[in-house]
């Protein structure tokens, strides 16, 4: 049976523009929808549909297009006329993107409307509402704020609390003011339409849905369990009517009665499903019939209760086919230096300035699909944590291979790869594509595809980096920038390059989902249309047979290592963390890493004679200072023992304080010619060390000999 899978994501309320939170909620949707389009079912590809829209009912939407004097649907397809610069900018392929205002959704909400009705699940009450006295107006619920009834958080919307993510009635808040006037309103009687989550079916429903394999995360199922209490007493019938004006959907045979917005919205996942079907010619109904067609809904945990409670009931009750198909994965939130995202505030991150600032939008997408997993986790960027998955990583391992092995296939062997493997290449093939547990071995990429099918994206990652690993170990062993300096050694030099070549296009397959673009570039760079994830068959050779001999193009980078100066810029209040403790910082990530290995390749061989060229000398730091006009340098006052004291300018400004080095003594390259620079001239060199990576440690270490050492004396 081929897998249909409609896949859908929360509908942005479309009041503003897409923050960094969306945009990581796109990232995984979309990196889960292109694993499962590359996957086959039998001989058929996977049917997958990727949908979404904005959310544009209700009384905020209304208000700020009364505001600017136009219409909410002026207002909205305003909105929605930017979404496509996040969207095409990170790499999002949404098949459509629709709206709630729209007349698929007017129809569909107002036919499981009537079927709720028809099925004795809607009532109506008189019950009291809030009014703003000074505004003469009812107020809905995101017009009121006031303090969370369950948790106390203050400054929460009247509908649900976005900090402990408890839904409940306008009236619970506690101290409820008018977000227009500010006034605290009063409660006036209003008729009003309930949907009767009380009823007896409902809990008895909910309570053998949401326990069904497969349907929520396992924390999830316990969440939703302790809303419906032991027997449904904590079901409360859901008010869903607003009273005019409003922007919204109708409720038929009601007049002046509008469907609140939380009715309509989760609706629009099918609206858009049905006008994308429409395009495409599909058979909507027939999909959503269709036993082999299953909905993933990605939302965040802030919005759990409508899509866990009402959303299921509602659509259980009203007989809708997708009930049945729909599984529900729900994500935590982003936050930035572990601090949670405010409305007003930001998070400091924000999508278009990424994009602006010539950010590669993949970096993004690899760091977020690092660190997700199938919990319901908040997930935390850092800058610095950032930089170094991304450089380590990406360009590091990954990027890495390709640049040190394809040159010489264009240079050497005019663009051919090798037409037969040796042993030793095979074998590597095989220690780099299979694994053994308990001696069995298996293809890795089976269990990687196993990964992504559950959602476990920094585990696919993470094996996917240690194909990477295993590939650069056979590139430092085989070292063909020393074979190609032997003319006798070109089969050997074709062979290693062929392989690392092999693995480079089997790693980029794996990547695809999260790397979209590179693997578009990387299929052009070996000449095809675009990458299959097919079977590496490994043992039989089936990862090998269509890269023998095959010409293949010019390579062109790939990718550039994350500048951290960019980063910096992302931030729109950058934050100055002292220099010692980004350092602390650092090693700890380092010794987390531990084991990647990358260090720069070491310099050409050279002779005893050759380095007593070098006269090095032990020398007192007597004096340190900054260097005005200049943010590398520091200028060291330096004795060597010789009578007379040097200048030497060093570019350690990042990593000391003129104070710390005061005193002490360091390693001195004495012999170097003196060079004039723009500060004055500089008599020597210190030395330091520092990363060949300096974006995953930035640090410089200057030089520090054993006690005993005095000004003068050489180092040889
Ligand atoms: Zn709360």
């Amino acid at each position: 049976m081929t897998r249909k899978l409609f896949v859908t994501t929360a509908l942005p309320y479309a009041n503003a523009a897409f923050h960094i939170g969306h945009m990581m909620e796109y990232i995984q949707a979309d990196i889960w929808v292109r694993f499962q389009r590359m996957q086959r079912d039998g001989d058929a590809q996977r049917e997958v549909h990727f949908v979404g829209a904005d959310d544009t009912h209700g009384t905020p939407i209304m208000m700020a297009a009364e505001k600017e004097g136009i219409t909410p649907q002026q207002f909205v397809a305003r909105i929605a006329a930017g979404r496509a610069q996040y969207l095409d900018g990170f790499h999002i392929a949404f098949d459509n993107w629709y709206s709630t205002d729209s007349p698929e959704n007017v129809e569909l909400s107002q036919g499981i409307y009537r079927k709720l009705r028809d099925a004795g699940l809607i009532v109506t009450k008189t019950v009291d509402r809030f009014f703003d006295p000074v505004k003469g107006m009812f107020l809905a619920d995101r017009n009121i704020k006031g303090e969370c009834p369950k948790c106390g958080a203050k400054d929460q919307y009247g509908d649900n609390c976005e900090s402990c993510g408890a839904a409940y009635q306008p009236t619970e808040l506690v101290k409820p003011f008018s977000v227009f006037t500010g006034s605290t309103p009063i409660l006036k009687p209003s008729e009003q339409y309930f949907f009767k989550l009380s009823d007896p079916r409902c809990f008895a429903f909910l309570k053998e849905w949401l326990n069904t394999p497969g349907r929520l995360q396992p924390e999830m199922v316990n969440k939703v369990s302790e809303w419906l209490g032991e027997s449904g007493e904590k079901l409360a019938d859901w008010d869903i009517s607003r009273d005019a004006p409003y922007f919204g959907i109708p409720i038929p045979d009601a007049p002046g009665k509008f469907f609140y917005v939380w009715l309509d919205a989760p609706v629009g996942y099918l609206a858009s499903l049905k006008n994308y079907c429409q395009k495409m010619a599909i058979d909507y109904d027939a999909l959503l019939n269709d036993p082999a067609t299953e909905q993933i809904h990605f939302i965040g945990k802030d919005i759990v209760s409508f899509h866990l409670l009402f959303w299921p009931a509602m659509l259980k009750f009203a007989g809708h086919p997708v009930i049945e198909k729909l599984k529900v994965n729900v994500h935590g939130h982003l936050t930035v230096n572990n601090e949670k995202m405010s409305k007003s505030r930001g998070t400091g991150i924000s999508p278009l300035r990424y994009l602006d600032l010539g950010m590669n939008p993949e970096w993004l997408r690899y760091y977020i699909a690092f660190k997700l997993n199938s919990k319901v986790e908040d997930l935390d960027f850092t800058a610095d944590d950032f930089v170094a998955r991304v450089n380590s990583d990406l360009i590091g391992k990954y990027v890495n291979i390709a640049s040190r092995s394809a040159g010489f296939i264009a240079k050497k062997f005019d663009g051919k790869l090798a037409t037969s493997l040796s042993d030793g290449a095979q074998g590597w093939l095989q220690r780099a594509l299979t694994k053994t547990v308990d001696g069995v071995v298996s293809e890795r990429q089976a269990s990687i595809a196993g990964h992504f099918e559950n959602r476990e994206f920094g585990k696919a990652l993470r094996e996917i980096m240690e194909i990477a690993d295993i590939t650069n170990q056979y590139v430092d062993e085989n070292k063909p920038w020393i074979l190609a300096k032997d003319t006798t050694k070109m089969a050997e030099l074709q062979d290693v390059c062929t392989t690392a070549l092999v693995l480079f296009r089997q790693l980029t397959i794996l990547l695809s989902p999260v790397l979209p673009q590179v693997a578009a570039d990387v299929a052009k760079f070996f000449n095809e249309e675009r990458l299959v994830w097919a079977a590496t068959e490994v043992a039989g050779g089936g990862v090998l047979q269509s890269m023998l001999g095959r010409k293949i193009g010019a390579y062109n980078h790939l990718m550039t290592r994350v500048d951290a100066k960019m980063v910096e810029a992302l931030f729109d209040a950058p934050v100055a963390v002292p220099v010692a403790a980004r350092q602390a910082k650092h090693e700890a990530v380092d010794a987390a890493s531990n084991g990647g290995g990358i260090i720069e390749a070491l310099a050409p061989e050279i002779s005893i004679d050759d380095f007593s060229k070098i006269d090095l000398r032990i020398a007192k730091i007597i004096n340190c200072e900054h260097v005005s006009g200049s943010d590398k340098l520091l200028r060291l006052t330096l004795d060597a023992g010789e009578g007379r004291l040097r200048n030497v300018f060093s570019g350690i400004k990042a990593a000391y304080q003129p104070d710390e080095l005061v005193g002490k003594l360091t390693v001195l390259v004495a012999n170097l010619a003196p060079r004039k620079m723009k500060f004055g001239v500089s008599e020597g060199m210190v030395l330091a060390a520092s990363a060949a990576d300096e974006n995953a440690n930035p640090g410089i270490y200057i030089l520090n000999p054993w006690p005993g050492a005095t000004p003068g004396m050489r180092i040889r």
